[in-house]
């Protein structure tokens, strides 16, 4: 990056540490990985300086013959891995998909229907500060409150007396599996569209090691930087007989010119993710998660639905006494990145909730197995237990780096 130091050494400066950062910390943030050097440089191309408004074939712009064939590889990858008949790959990014959804499909006033953001749902899912709840009246499914799962006979009857015209299944914060099955079944039953939002477990469905949801799915919409390992980006799968309204709410109805340089990037993303590598690491992702949850039960750490099945476990930390705000911040000084996060029915409010939430995707894209996420859990278990102990987090914070340097990071050292 010569030319960008010798322009802006401020902005250099910034880069080069947060590079470190990224090398020499645990990033357990379950929305963020590592891209690999090749999605870099596609990301960090010239198709930045281009302009085409429009779809492959029919832009609204001269000069497409290049832009043109790169989309229309993108798109074919896009249904390609997931076996969905139609992929727009235009979105800037989950939020704006999942809207580019609704206006299609929806007008405005009409109810949708999802996972309430207490209970791992996301702000797109219809939450009051979102747009997706102010232009549309949304109603919310929750947890049970005994298992901590999904109670799919609550979803059917507020289905049922609600009447959504589209229902919405997916999460950040879940960390069990989704019956996309009977989400569909109960969606036909009340004549609703149901919409997969697959961010956080596009790649684990890409491997196999989550089942799908194409198969059951009016759209499916999902981002392309986590589990999925490409750039920041999004894209909707959809049945082709809703195809056309999708990729008119897109554009015109939402954007302007696609962000080429994302497209390409998410091309080779979708490349690599057809590899047997990627099917194998997205069951190590599962894996990890699975060995961490172990070693932090062991701990007496209270884990919501008592485990995982996915990439993520939410702790709830209110019998060890420490707020998960609190924890976050100790475990960042450990060298440990994760987030704090509301547990359902928690009764703290959520800027300080009583969670703190974890995933093994960018870990996982190190090489770190097993034995490596029992370490990170004592880890945790230590940097809890001491989170005013400032001696005791930099020691393990000591203890972080070294295990880092032993595993290169994808994109910066490997
Ligand atoms: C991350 C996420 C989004 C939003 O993606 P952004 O790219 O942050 O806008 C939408 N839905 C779900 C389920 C997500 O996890």
């Amino acid at each position: 990056m010569d030319a960008l130091k010798q322009t802006d050494p401020e902005i250099y400066d910034l880069i080069r540490a947060e590079e470190r950062y990224e090398i020499e910390s645990v990033r357990l943030i379950p929305s963020e990985n590592y891209v690999s050097r090749a999605v870099l440089e596609a990301t960090g191309s010239i198709l930045t300086n281009k302009y085409s408004e429009g779809y492959s074939g029919r832009r609204y712009y001269e000069g497409q013959r290049y832009i043109d064939q790169i989309e229309t590889i993108v798109a074919a990858r896009a249904r390609a891995l997931f076996g969905a008949a139609h992929a727009n790959v235009q979105p800037y990014s989950g939020s704006p998909a999942n809207l580019a959804v609704y206006l299609a499909l929806l007008k405005p006033g009409d109810t949708l229907m999802g996972l309430a953001l207490p209970h791992g749902g996301h702000l797109t899912h219809g939450w009051a500060v979102s747009a997706t709840g102010i232009f549309w009246r949304a109603v919310h499914y929750q947890v049970d409150r005994e298992s901590q799962r999904i109670d799919y006979d609550a979803v059917r009857d507020l289905a049922k007396k609600e009447r959504p015209k589209i229902i919405v299944t997916g999460a950040t914060a879940y960390p069990r599996q989704f019956d996309f099955k009977i989400f569909g079944e109960i969606a036909r039953e009340v004549g609703a569209f149901m919409l997969a939002d697959i961010s956080h477990i596009a790649g684990l469905i890409v491997a196999g090691a989550h089942p799908d949801a194409v198969p059951y799915s009016d759209v499916v919409t999902t981002t392309t930087h986590k589990t999925l390992r490409g750039p920041r980006g999004a894209m909707i799968l959809c049945r082709n007989e809703v195809a056309e309204k999708i990729d008119k709410a897109v554009f015109p109805g939402l954007q302007g010119g696609p962000h080429n340089h994302t497209t390409a990037a998410i091309g080779v993303a979708l490349k690599e993710a057809a590899t047997p590598a990627f099917k194998e690491y997205g069951h190590q992702i599962v894996r990890n998660a699975k060995a961490m949850a172990e070693e932090l039960l062991a701990h007496g750490f209270n884990l919501v639905s008592g485990g995982t099945d996915n990439h993520l476990i939410l702790i709830d930390l209110t019998n060890k006494k420490v707020i998960g705000k609190k924890a976050a911040q100790a475990l960042d000084r450990a060298g440990i990145v994760c987030n704090y996060n509301t547990v359902p029915y928690d009764p703290r409010k959520p800027f300080s909730p009583s969670g703190v939430r974890l995933g093994t995707p960018a870990v996982t894209s190190r090489g770190m197995g097993v034995g490596e996420m029992r370490q990170i859990a004592r880890w945790i278990d230590e940097a809890v237990a001491h989170a005013d102990d400032e001696a005791a987090l930099a020691r393990i914070k000591g203890e972080v780096g070294e295990m880092c340097r032993r595993f290169p990071a994808p994109g910066i050292t490997a």
